[in-house]
């Protein structure tokens, strides 16, 4: 079989990580068997679509790395494609058209839930029999226009009709067999009054055009697989594959939303999350190849399978993705890292030229930075000159007593030739030993002047990133800020 699975999201808001974890399952699935993965925007709810939504959805696939080999395609241009089925299954007997009145099935409604029941439509308008068979009998087949009740609504809508009896059959590759009973489904509507298609008639339409083999999205759609498949089956076609993806829960067991806090792939990418964290993050969640938690992309690719994903929900952990990004920032490439650490310090209002190569920041920062916005923070002082010191770590570690040490350390590092770390600290460690310090007596004094506060990557690689002059210059800073603080004693 021929491997086409597609991500379909409606552009009415950001790129929801359920939705991306969804997408990463169909594109994993694609690229695991050779097939093809589909990006398809189902923005036929024209007020709530917008285009920005659209940009912020392609921007999160992008960042995320998740490529479509077709698309997007949007539902909204293919309207005269959706008319021209509708009209096939009203030829062909498996559709009609209701002119029941919103006021009318208003008091339906109330009936049923009045009554306790399931509120459904109740085939008022429905012919008796289907035109196919009028047809076969050579009699008009005007039942539909019959039906007209005086006074009704003259943009009627169309609606499928669903068989009455027997059961739909899905056998989901994820949660195995799922029968529905069509007693229990009513006939939907699949064209509104001013001929749009609804929800449900469109990705049958488009799954069947696109020539999709495997279905894969959130669970919320079960409901509206036996409907979609009975749609599928009256216009001859045969039903893909499905392939339902538990929900994802927030930390109090509900479905995960904003108020548990960032859900939108753009707003992680901004927190400083990197793009592997998130994808290994998000395909931990739900999926799982015995107890291995690092995946890079090759391996989920060479193992990902709908058979090992999980049937439970899964509860988003905060705790695990920061773990990962931190791994990430660790161990890839620092090359790769410092795009995306470039990129938040441009975000900062810090020009990234301004200072040492991004590369050599990340590799000095990255064992102590959870996000790559800490490393930004933290790194600052690479880029820019300080205002003013750490107030704590200034009156920790700039006192008078270090002064003289230190106006001696600097006269030496100005007289050096070789601005690099190992000459650096032969001359913080030959000064400490020959003034009887301990090595961080006269190192912590020196990180507080060179990075303005206490904490910093070791001192001899710091010095350097920053440069021979900057280093200077902040030790002079240093020391005039010491000798205020002794004559104002
Ligand atoms: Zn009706």
């Amino acid at each position: 079989m021929r491997i086409r699975t597609r991500f379909a999201p409606s552009p009415t808001g950001y790129l929801h990580v359920g939705g991306a974890r969804t997408a990463l399952f169909s594109w994993l699935y694609a690229r695991r068997h050779g097939g093809e993965f589909i990006l398809r925007v189902e923005d036929t709810d024209r007020e709530r679509s917008t285009a920005e939504s659209v940009d912020a959805i392609l921007e999160g696939m992008s960042w995320l790395g998740l490529d479509y080999d077709q698309g997007p395609f949007f539902q909204s241009e293919r309207f005269p494609r959706y008319r021209e089925v509708v009209q096939r299954l009203l030829d062909s007997g498996h559709a009609y058209h209701c002119y029941c009145s919103k006021e009318r099935l208003e008091t339906l409604r109330a009936g049923q839930m009045a009554n306790k029941q399931k509120p459904r439509y109740d085939g008022h308008c429905r012919p008796s029999c289907s035109r196919a068979v009028h047809a076969l009998r050579d009699i008009r087949p005007s039942m539909a226009k019959s039906a007209v009740p005086a006074g009704a609504t003259d943009a009627p809508v169309v609606r499928f009709r669903n068989p009455a009896d027997g059961e739909v059959v899905m056998e989901d590759a994820i949660r195995g067999r799922i029968a529905f009973q069509n007693a229990e489904l009513d006939d939907l509507i699949i064209a509104r009054g001013d001929g749009t298609p609804t929800y449900n008639l469109t990705v049958v339409v488009d799954d069947s055009d696109m020539e999709i083999s495997h279905v894969i999205r959130g669970d919320d759609h079960i409901n509206n697989t036996p409907r979609q498949i009975n749609i599928i089956r009256a216009l001859g076609l045969e039903p893909p594959i499905y392939a339902h993806v538990p929900m994802i829960l927030g930390d109090d067991g509900q479905r995960l939303s904003k108020r548990h806090g960032a859900v939108s792939v753009v707003e992680y990418r901004k927190q400083g999350y990197l793009p592997e964290a998130l994808l290994n993050y998000l395909v931990r969640l739900g999926w799982s190849h015995g107890d291995q938690e690092i995946f890079s992309l090759d391996e989920m690719v060479a193992l990902f399978d709908l058979e090992d994903v999980n049937r439970a929900a899964s509860a988003f952990n905060t705790e695990k993705l920061v773990w990962l990004n931190q791994h990430y920032l660790k161990t890839a490439d620092p090359a790769h890292v410092a795009r995306y650490f470039g990129m938040h310090l441009g975000e900062m209002g810090i020009d990234p030229d301004a200072g040492p190569e991004l590369t050599e920041v990340v590799m000095a920062q990255r064992e102590r930075a959870k996000t790559l916005i800490e490393m930004a923070e933290n790194s600052v002082f690479f880029y820019q000159d300080f205002e003013a010191f750490d107030a704590k770590a200034a009156q920790k570690h700039l006192r008078p007593v270090i002064g003289a040490a230190l106006a001696m350390l600097k006269e030496r590092l100005q007289a050096l030739d070789s601005w690099t770390a190992p000459a650096i600290h032969q001359e913080v460690v030959d000064l400490a030993e020959e003034m009887d310090l301990k090595l961080g007596k006269l190192a912590q004094p020196l990180r507080v002047a060179v990075s303005g506060r206490g904490f910093s990557p070791p001192i001899d690689i710091t010095l350097e990133l920053v440069g021979k002059r900057r280093s200077l210059e902040r030790l002079d800073k240093a020391l005039k800020f010491i000798e205020d603080r002794a004559s104002s004693a």
